[in-house]
């Protein structure tokens, strides 16, 4: 994986090369070709929430690419310096304009082509008053019955709502590890 290959060295705007470190290391990295610091990649978290309110789920219409138009769950790159928790609650109020109440980590799905790490909250609303950001088109709050399946914008989106509903169903709320090949 390696969407965005390094160009150039952070520290001193040189080329880096792909290549094995000299210490023994076994993966290719991106290393300056001029003063030889070595730039690892990792992958990136995406945090967000499954927000509902008396049984309903609130979805976002997305107003930016990728996927303009299409179904989301609020959710968003964490940022340093805060906690998946607080990131999660942060994406939920800039997106959806959304107050939630964090009740448990629901899913960690991996999308390891990419390089990401999705971590969804489930989390009760504390109100049913949206104010959607410019990211967002739309907020509401979607059945079961009428959630846009062929409408989400993310697989990790719609994996998270599959279980949670099926949680929901058998009457208890589990934890789900999952991947996205
Ligand atoms: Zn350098």
């Amino acid at each position: 994986m390696n969407r965005n290959p390094i160009k150039h060295c952070k520290d001193c705007g040189h080329q880096v090369a792909y290549r094995l470190p000299d210490d023994g290391d076994t993966k290719p990295r991106a290393i300056c070709t001029a003063c030889t610091t070595v730039h690892y990649e990792n992958p990136l978290n995406v945090v967000g929430t499954i927000p509902h309110w008396q049984g309903r789920v609130l979805l976002c219409k997305r107003n930016i690419e990728p996927r303009l138009g299409k179904w989301t769950l609020p959710a968003g790159f964490m940022e340093l310096g805060e906690t998946t928790a607080q990131g999660a609650c942060r994406e939920t109020l800039e997106e959806a304009g959304a107050q939630v109440e964090l009740e448990g980590l629901f899913s960690v799905v991996n999308v390891a082509r990419v390089g990401q790490v999705h971590l969804f909250y489930r989390a009760r609303l504390l109100n049913d008053q949206f104010d959607p950001g410019h990211e967002t088109m739309e907020a509401r709050l979607y059945e079961e019955a009428d959630i846009p399946w062929d409408e989400l914008a993310f697989k990790t989106v719609a994996e998270t709502l599959q279980r949670f509903f099926e949680d929901r169903r058998s009457g208890r709320f589990g934890f789900h590890d999952l991947a996205i090949p």
